[in-house]
C-alpha cells in the first residue's frame, strides 16, 4: 500500500503487514511502516529528521549545513545526499582519525560533495559544548550547525509529520521504532500525541534502544519538553543486555537475514533488525495482549550494510542477501 506523504520531498510511505505463525500464535498485528524517497540508499528517519533543517537553511539563506557522524553514519550520508539536492554544502566532522576513502559511507560522502574532516575522539566529544559549537559558528559562517543524528528540535518535528498511528487495518495500539539519539522516538510521541488529542485512540510508543545511554530519558523529554506530553504514554527498552553500538552479534545478523529472505523486506543488524528481534522476543513473552495491533517504523539505514560488509561484521554471503531485498 501506498500513501504519499504530504511537505516531504518525494517521500511516500508503504505499509507491510508481517505474516509469522509467532504473529498468529498470539494474536499480536505487526504492520511496517516504510518511508522510500527518490533516493532509496537514504530513506528513512534520517531524511525525515532533516526536513525542517533544510527549509531553515534556504528560508535564512545560510550557504550550508555542518554536522557530525561516526565513520559510518546513516546521517552523514543523508546529509550529504539533502545537501547536494538542495544545492548547498555540507561540511561534517566524522569520528575517525584519519577519512578513509575505501570506506563505502565517506566514499558516498566524498560523491555527494560533502567536506569531511577527521576528528579525533577527544575533539569529537565536545560536539554539544557550547563553546566549541562558536568556535565552530566562527568557523563556517552562514552554516546551520545540525547536531548528531539530526535529533533536534526541528528534526523531531520532521518525524512528527509521519502518520504511524493509522494502518491500514485500523489504529495502532503500539508504535515502535528502534532508538539511539533519541530523535525520532520524540517524534513519534509528539505524532501520537497529537493523533490522540483529535482522536481517542491513544498508542503507546516503544523506543527499542540500541545504545547503553541512561541520560535517553531525558533527552528524549527535553526534546518534547514544548509538548504537554502524558509520561505513560512512552517507554525505553534494551534491545540485548550488551548495547556496544554496531557490534552485531551473530543471532541479530541471522535474524536479519532470515526476516529479509521471508518477507523480501531489508532489515540490518544495526537498528532496525536489532529492534525487530527484540520486538519478536517481547511478543513471544507474552508482552502484548491479544488482538494487539503493532506499527513499526522501519528507519532505513540500509546504507550502513555496505560497511559492515566492509568491516568484515557481516559475511559476503549475507551482505548479498540483505542488499539484494527491496527498501520496502
Ligand atoms: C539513526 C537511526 C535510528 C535511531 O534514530 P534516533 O533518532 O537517533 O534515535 C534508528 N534507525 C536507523 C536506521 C538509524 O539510522
Amino acid at each position: 500500500m501506498l500513501l504519499p506523504t504530504q511537505d516531504i520531498a518525494g517521500l511516500c510511505a508503504h505499509w507491510h503487514r508481517i505474516d509469522e505463525s509467532l504473529l498468529s500464535d498470539t494474536g499480536v498485528e505487526l504492520w511496517l511502516y516504510c518511508p522510500t524517497t527518490t533516493e532509496p540508499m537514504i530513506s528513512g528517519n534520517k531524511w525525515m529528521k532533516l526536513q525542517y533543517h533544510i527549509k531553515l537553511i534556504q528560508q535564512q539563506q545560510y550557504r550550508g549545513l555542518v554536522t557530525f557522524g561516526g565513520a559510518f553514519s546513516n546521517h552523514l550520508a543523508a546529509s550529504a545526499a539533502a545537501a547536494q539536492l538542495n544545492g548547498f554544502d555540507a561540511t561534517a566532522y566524522v569520528r575517525a582519525d584519519v577519512i578513509d576513502r575505501q570506506n563505502p559511507t565517506l566514499q558516498y560522502c566524498l560523491t555527494k560533495g560533502m567536506t569531511l574532516i577527521a576528528t579525533d575522539r577527544q575533539t569529537y566529544r565536545q560536539r554539544q559544548q557550547p563553546d566549541f559549537l562558536k568556535m565552530l559558528a566562527l568557523r563556517h559562517p552562514g552554516c546551520l550547525i545540525i547536531p548528531e543524528g539530526g535529533s533536534s528540535e526541528l528534526g523531531a518535528r520532521g518525524v512528527a509529520g509521519l502518520n504511524l498511528t493509522d494502518t491500514p487495518a485500523g489504529p495502532a495500539d503500539v508504535i515502535a521504532t528502534a532508538t539511539a539519539s533519541g530523535g525520532t522516538l520524540a517524534g513519534l510521541i509528539a505524532a501520537s500525541t497529537q493523533q490522540s488529542a483529535v482522536s481517542s485512540n491513544s498508542a503507546k510508543v516503544l523506543g527499542l534502544t540500541v545504545v547503553n545511554d541512561l541520560s535517553l530519558p531525558e533527552k528524549v523529554a527535553n526534546l518534547l519538553a514544548e509538548q504537554a506530553v502524558d509520561a505513560a504514554c512512552w517507554r525505553i527498552v534494551a534491545t540485548a543486555p550488551d548495547q556496544r553500538y554496531a557490534k552485531c552479534p551473530a543471532e541479530h545478523v541471522n535474524f536479519c537475514c532470515e526476516f529479509t529472505l521471508k518477507h523480501n523486506i531489508a532489515v540490518e543488524p544495526v537498528y532496525t533488525g536489532r529492534a525487530l528481534f527484540k520486538l519478536y522476543k517481547m511478543i513471544a513473552a507474552g508482552e502484548f495482549a491479544q488482538g494487539s495491533r503493532i506499527s513499526f517504523f522501519h528507519t532505513g539505514g540500509l546504507q550502513g550494510l555496505a560497511g559492515l560488509y566492509y568491516r568484515q561484521l557481516i559475511t559476503q554471503q549475507q551482505y548479498q542477501i540483505l542488499s539484494a531485498a527491496a527498501v520496502g
